[in-house]
């Protein structure tokens, strides 16, 4: 069978939270529950309050760490320490990835809204931290976050991608509205698909060009010249 993609790409960016892993591994619904938490907690709002709160930030700023931060002067730090204060038990050391995310001949990094922290845990629970390059965290990027255009500028910049190469990279991601705007800059962008994002989805269709099921599948698609 005739794979899709060469391994002629020669940098490979993975979104974190619901890309490296799948989301049916309900990891993430973990997290959102400490991010409504937090809010019930920190800014004394009742569940329903927070969940609004929660979704007017996440429309307004792209993150609901950003609207926190800036209507509400949050800390960001003890903000990220506590939503990522979850156990991962649902996560195991993932041998078949680690050899398909190495056998890719490109450079290979992570671009996430989340910690460095978060990401570590992650990565090494998988066995698979030692194959990224870098780790872009929401801190690096200043807390601009995706999808906001400058966030992907400071991200080529510390990734080292010089404009030439832009073509020759490609953004993994379960947000198709993080995809847009490194699509418009000339990345080939990866959906993993998802119902929690599909609203969104549709929204965004056309800054995607490739859309998988999940992690292992997009990698299984590719073909090796070594
Ligand atoms: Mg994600």
């Amino acid at each position: 069978m005739k794979k899709l993609f060469n391994d002629s790409f020669e940098n490979w960016i993975f979104d974190l939270d619901n890309t490296i892993y799948d989301i049916k591994a309900g990891l993430f619904v973990k997290i959102s529950e400490r991010i409504t938490q937090y809010i019930m907690e920190v800014l004394s709002f009742t569940k329903e309050e927070a969940n609004l709160v929660r979704s007017d930030m996440y429309k307004k700023y792209g993150l609901t760490l950003t609207g926190l931060m800036r209507e509400y002067e949050i800390d960001p730090d003890e903000y990220l320490d506590f939503i990522h204060d979850v156990t991962h038990p649902e996560l195991q050391y993932e041998e078949q990835l680690k050899l398909c995310l190495n056998n890719l001949s490109g450079r290979k990094f992570i671009y996430t809204n989340a910690s460095q922290d978060h990401a570590k845990k992650i990565l090494s629970a998988m066995g698979i931290e030692a194959e990224f390059e870098k780790i872009l965290d929401i801190k690096a990027t200043h807390y601009v976050p995706k999808p906001d255009p400058k966030s992907y500028d400071i991200m080529l910049k510390i990734f080292g991608i010089l404009s030439n190469k832009v073509e020759s990279s490609i953004f993994i991601e379960d947000t198709a509205k993080n995809l847009k705007p490194a699509k418009l800059l000339g990345l080939k962008t990866v959906w993993m698909e998802n119902e929690r994002n599909l609203e969104d989805y549709k929204n965004h269709a056309e800054y995607v060009d490739y859309k998988y099921s999940d992690l292992k599948s997009f990698l299984n698609d590719i073909s090796y010249s070594n």
